[in-house]
C-alpha cells in the first residue's frame, strides 16, 4: 500500500495535470474497445502494480471528456479536487452508511443538511438522505409523494398497491427531465398518469396549463397528487415560476416536488429566480452535478422526513435500531440498504469550498454561459434559441442566406458529433420546441472566454466540413 499507494497518488496527480493539454474525447480504437470490453475473467491474479500499469495505459486514455475545460456537454462537471482526494480514504474506510453508530452516517446528517442551507431549503433533522443521483432521490421524493396522497384518501398503498384506486396523476413540464416519467413508471402511476404541461417561450412551466389540467382530470374523476417543477432544466437551465406553481400545488393539495438536480445550486446567487423552492415538499439536488462531487451522489431533501419513513421503512428484526435520534437508519427512507460513504465527497468539497466558494463557482461559471450568449448573439452564423438562466446556453449554426428549416436541422443535428470527433472541444445537442439545438453546459471554473471562442470555432469548422460533404455529389 504504502509504495504502490504513492504511485497511484502520483498518476491521480498526473492525470489531472495532463487533462487540458490532451483531446477532450477520443474514439476508442478497436483493439483497445475489445480489451476494454471483452476481457476473460482471469483464472489466477495479478500483482497490483500490473494493475496500475493497465489504468495509467488502457483505460485513463479515453476519458469521457468532462473534467476539460473545453468539455460543453450534457451536465457533468469535472471532479472536485478535495472530493477525488478522500475517495481512497472512503474506500478503505468502507462503510455501509445504511445506518448506526459510526462516522459515515453521522457525517451524513451534517452534509445533508449543508445541502438544504445552501440553497435555503427548510431542513427538518433527518430530512433527507444522500443517494446515487437524482433519478434515485426522484423516485425517494415521489414514493413520499404517493404514499402521502394515498393515506390522505384512507388507503394503504404499501399493502394494496394502486388497484381499485382512481389513477394519481403527476403534472411535469415538456421540459422536465426523464427520470419524472421513469419514477413514475417504476412507482406504478403509469406513464398514461404523467401529464406534458406546455412550456412558455422561455423553456418555463405555464402555470395557468397546469391550472387546467389538474381542473380537467379533477372533473374525470382522476386524482391529482404531484407537481413536478425544474429548477434548471438539462435543455435549457430554466427555471420554473416556482412560487406560482406552489400555490397551485396548496390550492389543490398536490405535493409539491422540485427537480433541481442541475440547477438548484443557482439559488445561492439569485434567490430571486428560485423563490418559491423553500416552499417544497420534496427537493432532488445532484452534489455530482454543479458542485463537482465526484460520482455517485445525489440527494433528496423532504419538508417532512416522516412521510418518506412511512413509505419505506421496512425493518428486518436483526436491523432493529431505537437509536439515531428517533430518526431511524437511512435505509428507511430509500431504497438501498447497504449504502457507500457518499457523504466524505460532499463534506470534502464544501469544506474546502465553503460558502464562498461555492458563490464563486456559480458566478463565474453562470458569467461565462452569459458571456456565451452574448458571442453567439454578435455572431453573423449563430442564433441563441433560450434565455441564460443558469450555466446553460442554447443555440444553433445558422449560415448567412436562407436554408429551410430541415436542412438547419439536419445540419445542427450533426455538429456535435463532428465536435466531439474533431477532439478540441466536446458539446451536446437537443431539441428545443421543435428545433435542434445545440447546447453548452459550463460546470468547469477552468473554463475561460477563450475556451469559449474555441468551442464557437470548432462548431463553424464542423459545419464547415458537414456543408461540404453534403454538397458533394453522389
Ligand atoms: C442529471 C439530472 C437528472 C438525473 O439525475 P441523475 O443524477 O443522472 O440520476 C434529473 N434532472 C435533471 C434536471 C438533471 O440535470
Amino acid at each position: 500500500m504504502d509504495e504502490l499507494g504513492a504511485d497511484v497518488a502520483d498518476l491521480v496527480a498526473d492525470y489531472l495535470a495532463s487533462v487540458p493539454k490532451r483531446p477532450v474525447w477520443q474514439p476508442v480504437p478497436a483493439e483497445e474497445r475489445d480489451w476494454l470490453a471483452g476481457q476473460a475473467l482471469p483464472p489466477s491474479g495479478r500483482p497490483l502494480e500490473d494493475l496500475v500499469t493497465d489504468i495509467r495505459e488502457r483505460v485513463l486514455p479515453y476519458p469521457m471528456g468532462n473534467g476539460h475545460p473545453r468539455f460543453f456537454g450534457w451536465v457533468n462537471s469535472p471532479p472536485s479536487p478535495a472530493g477525488v482526494l478522500v475517495e481512497p480514504l472512503a474506500a478503505a474506510f468502507n462503510p455501509s452508511c445504511a445506518g448506526g453508530e459510526h462516522a459515515g452516517p453521522l457525517l451524513e446528517r451534517t452534509v445533508v443538511r449543508w445541502l438544504a442551507e445552501l440553497v435555503g431549503f427548510p431542513h427538518p433533522p433527518g430530512g433527507g438522505l444522500l443517494t446515487s443521483g437524482a433519478s434515485m432521490a426522484t423516485i425517494v421524493c415521489l414514493a413520499a409523494a404517493r404514499q402521502r396522497a394515498a393515506r390522505a384518501d384512507g388507503w394503504d398503498v404499501r399493502a394494496d398497491g394502486l388497484s381499485g384506486q382512481p389513477p394519481l396523476v403527476l403534472y411535469a413540464s415538456a421540459e422536465g427531465h426523464s427520470c419524472l416519467p421513469k419514477a413514475a413508471e417504476l412507482l406504478g402511476l403509469g406513464s398514461r398518469n404523467v401529464r406534458t404541461i406546455p412550456v412558455d417561450a422561455a423553456f418555463r412551466m405555464d402555470v395557468t396549463a397546469l391550472r387546467a389540467a389538474v381542473a380537467e382530470d379533477r372533473a374525470a374523476g382522476r386524482r391529482p397528487f404531484c407537481v413536478a417543477a425544474s429548477a434548471g432544466t438539462v435543455n435549457t437551465g430554466a427555471v420554473d415560476p416556482l412560487d406560482e406553481i406552489a400555490e397551485v400545488a396548496a390550492a389543490h393539495d398536490l405535493w409539491f416536488h422540485v427537480d433541481g438536480a442541475y440547477g438548484a445550486l443557482g439559488a445561492v446567487t439569485d434567490a430571486a429566480t428560485f423563490g418559491g423552492l423553500e416552499r417544497a415538499d420534496s427537493l432532488a439536488l445532484d452534489p455530482h452535478k454543479w458542485l463537482g462531487v465526484p460520482v455517485d451522489c445525489g440527494c433528496a431533501l423532504l419538508a417532512d422526513p416522516t412521510i418518506a419513513r412511512d413509505a419505506f421503512s421496512l425493518v428486518p428484526s436483526y436491523l432493529r435500531d431505537e437509536g439515531a435520534d428517533g430518526l431511524g437508519w437511512f435505509s428507511e427512507y430509500g431504497t438501498e440498504q447497504t449504502r457507500p460513504f457518499r457523504a466524505l465527497r460532499v463534506w470534502a468539497t464544501l469544506s474546502h469550498l465553503g460558502r464562498d466558494g461555492v458563490v464563486a463557482l456559480v458566478e463565474r461559471t453562470t458569467g461565462l454561459a452569459r458571456t456565451l450568449a452574448g458571442m453567439v448573439e454578435r455572431a453573423e452564423d449563430l442564433e441563441p434559441l433560450a434565455p441564460v438562466t443558469t450555466s446553460i446556453a442554447a443555440f444553433r449554426y445558422r449560415p448567412p442566406g436562407a436554408i429551410p428549416d430541415e436542412r438547419l436541422d439536419e445540419l445542427n443535428r450533426a455538429i456535435p458529433a463532428e465536435v466531439q470527433r474533431r477532439g478540441r472541444a466536446f458539446l451536446t445537442g437537443t431539441r428545443l420546441g421543435g428545433a435542434e439545438a445545440l447546447r453548452a453546459c459550463i460546470l468547469n471554473p477552468a473554463t475561460t472566454e477563450e475556451d469559449l471562442a474555441i468551442l464557437l470555432d470548432e462548431i463553424r469548422a464542423a459545419a464547415a466540413t458537414l456543408l461540404v460533404t453534403a454538397s458533394r455529389p453522389g
